[in-house]
């Protein structure tokens, strides 16, 4: 619970505005449980109609939102989430309406107070996006695989969906939602409802959601993209010239759904399709629910990097059914996700390579605790506390990998049939639900863990003391093991791994083999790697980002072209952060603000926040 206190200047609509600026009120207007939403528990939405305009040309959408709300008796008022929105009118019940901004916070935005009273039913917000909406990306034609129709699409999580719709920003309130979008003829406008599968003359489409979402899962994607099928219910979209390198793929999309399904339960939510982005998109994907939204970066041609599916999907239980109630109970939506990818990968391709990527999970999971702990050592607690900061500031690998290894502690020590038959009935028991920590923790006490096993897991440990508890799971990988005697052959007596081995590795051996390399590895060894198995010139995103690091870090320069068109194409931040850093770490600062001042137009709102911060750039 958190309250966060503002004064605010009392700000109407234009025509008050002028006849009352000299009688300025000042209404309080203060967070309710979730410090990151204005919105308040005895007003609430419960359904959005949303009729929505796409300009190109202006980089703007013009939109009407109308509420559905229930208020309770006493309420005087319902309170909205906005960011940068030029609100023209509003309206309730029909008879245009008096409302209030609260003072622009950088990380909140705007609090928009509307009078109501308990009989009041509907709310309607007539508005204009404005240049600074965070949560939309408007690509130039350039910026696309086809390179001849401009993109638009959405992130809104984690509270950048009020930079484009009014709404109570809150994973804590859901509704449902309709919408009609116009979008330019040649277009197709997809959202996270039942989607269009080929385009209309007018480019007018509709899109329905008729289960329950927080707001953080709105979403919306214009662009020049098509359909094919890939089972009965799955499918992707893209753009033409990457469509059938997609469907190639996510080939095995309708078996992950299948066995995500038989581990825990039916999936909720109808069609479960995917679209390929631009590479400019923040993430690797997004579970936006009906649609993932996911990054090109994982069409490696061989199918190696498809757990990245198998999470978004996950998220169809963990987090879109069962929603952490604020982001400091994040690792609640992203922990779950983690434990259950693995599971769909042990599932759909066996235990020996979802072991590998658990393993690849742990290494990665130490390293960055080591680093956090030195800097920012709170957030490497599972419970966060972001209040008064970015709720982005909680993507870590804390909630996602020191979760998933939470849950694995737990299966390890009750057994995995008890676990399962837990997990299934915490989903199915608390759909379209919120939990919080504390809720999560009596369930777990109530439901699975004895006294005595609470204690042994060190349970509290865990969830809310910084650090990488002791006893973190174990992971073996005996493929991995055979990668480590190799580099260990080849650093100490040069015998580079023979080609039959190396052939056979796959990109997870690989990415072991990278990060692996000793930090005394000189230029002459990077260089005999690179010309045996052509690192510098993978076309595997992972892999290339992973061989950046010790190759910058040596001072190796016949990467450094690599590195920025790396850097100037792709805007994923899991890759670019670690990019920069490792540019800044060798000294090379300035080739890493040159490249950051030509890639930057390139990178989403979220990106570039947080790389603003890493090489003190302003605009
Ligand atoms: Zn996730």
């Amino acid at each position: 619970m958190g309250l966060s206190l503002l004064a605010l200047a009392a700000c109407n609509n234009q025509a008050q505005k002028e006849e009352k600026s000299d009688q300025k009120t000042t209404i309080a207007m203060e967070t309710g449980q979730d410090p990151h939403s204005y919105a308040k528990a005895d007003a609430l939405v419960k359904h959005l109609n949303w009729d929505a305009s796409v300009d190109f040309d202006s980089k703007t959408i013009t939109a009407s939102a109308q509420w559905d709300i229930e208020v309770k008796e006493g309420a005087e008022a319902i309170y909205f989430d906005i960011y940068d929105l030029d609100i023209q009118k509003v309206t309730v019940d029909g008879v245009e309406s008096d409302y209030q901004l609260g003072e622009f916070d950088h990380h909140l935005g705007q609090g928009l107070r509307i009078p109501v009273n308990a009989n009041s039913k509907k709310v309607s917000i007539s508005y204009r996006t404005g240049d600074d909406a965070r949560a939309l990306q408007w690509l130039d034609a350039e910026q696309t695989a086809g390179k001849e129709n401009p993109f638009l699409f959405t992130q809104s999580q984690a509270i950048l969906a009020r930079s484009w719709v009014p709404t109570q920003d809150s994973p804590g309130v859901r509704f449902t939602y309709k919408a009609k979008v116009k979008v330019p003829s040649h277009m197709l406008a997809l959202m996270s409802a039942s989607n269009p599968q080929s385009r209309n003359e007018k480019g007018e489409y509709e899109f329905e959601m008729p289960q329950a979402i927080p707001s953080y899962l709105l979403a919306l994607a214009v662009g020049d993209v098509y359909f094919e099928a890939i089972s009965e219910r799955t499918g992707v979209y893209a753009e033409a010239n990457l469509l059938d390198t997609s469907a190639y793929e996510f080939a095995d999309l309708e078996k992950m759904v299948q066995a995500a399904e038989e581990l825990y339960g039916p999936y909720a939510w109808g069609r479960y399709d995917l679209i390929v982005l631009p590479p400019s998109f923040p993430f690797g994907g997004m579970e936006n629910p009906r649609l993932t939204f996911a990054t090109p970066t994982i069409l490696a041609g061989d199918r190696s990097l498809v757990s990245l599916v198998a999470h978004e999907l996950a998220h169809s239980w963990s987090g879109n059914l069962v929603t952490n109630a604020t982001w400091d109970d994040f690792w609640l939506n992203e922990g779950f996700t983690v434990y259950f990818e693995h599971r769909i990968m042990e599932a759909v391709y066996g235990r020996e390579y979802s072991e590998m990527l658990a393993s690849l999970t742990r290494a990665g999971l130490q390293e960055a605790a080591a680093d956090m702990l030195k800097e920012m050592p709170n957030d490497t607690k599972l419970k966060l506390d972001l209040e008064g900061r970015n709720p982005d500031d909680g993507v870590t690998s804390i909630p996602y990998d020191k979760g998933y290894f939470f849950l694995r502690l737990i299966e390890e020590t009750v057994g995995r049939d008890r676990f399962d038959e837990f997990l299934k009935n915490y989903f199915q028991g608390h759909k379209f639900e919120v939990m919080t920590t504390e809720e999560f923790l009596d369930y777990l006490k109530a439901n699975l863990l004895s006294d005595e096993e609470f204690q042994q897991i060190r349970v509290k440990e865990w969830i809310y003391e910084i650090g990488i508890p002791d006893n973190l799971p174990e992971v073996k990988s005996d493929r991995f093991a055979k990668v480590d005697a190799a580099l260990e052959n080849f650093m100490q007596n040069g015998a580079l791994p023979a080609k039959e081995q190396s052939d056979a590795w796959t990109t997870h051996e690989w990415l072991h083999f990278i990060n692996s390399i000793p930090a005394d590895i000189s230029i002459e060894q990077l260089s005999e790697l690179d010309e045996a198995y052509q690192l510098s010139a993978s076309g595997n995103s992972e892999i290339s980002a992973a061989w950046f690091q010790p190759t910058i870090a040596a001072g190796y320069e016949a990467v450094y072209p690599k590195v920025e068109s790396f850097l100037t194409s792709v805007g994923r931040r899991k890759f670019l952060t670690p990019t920069y850093k490792a540019l800044l770490e060798a000294g090379k600062e300035q080739m890493a603000q040159d490249i950051y001042a030509k890639a930057r137009p390139n990178y989403h709102a979220v990106s570039r926040e947080t790389l603003d911060a890493l090489l003190n750039f302003s605009e």
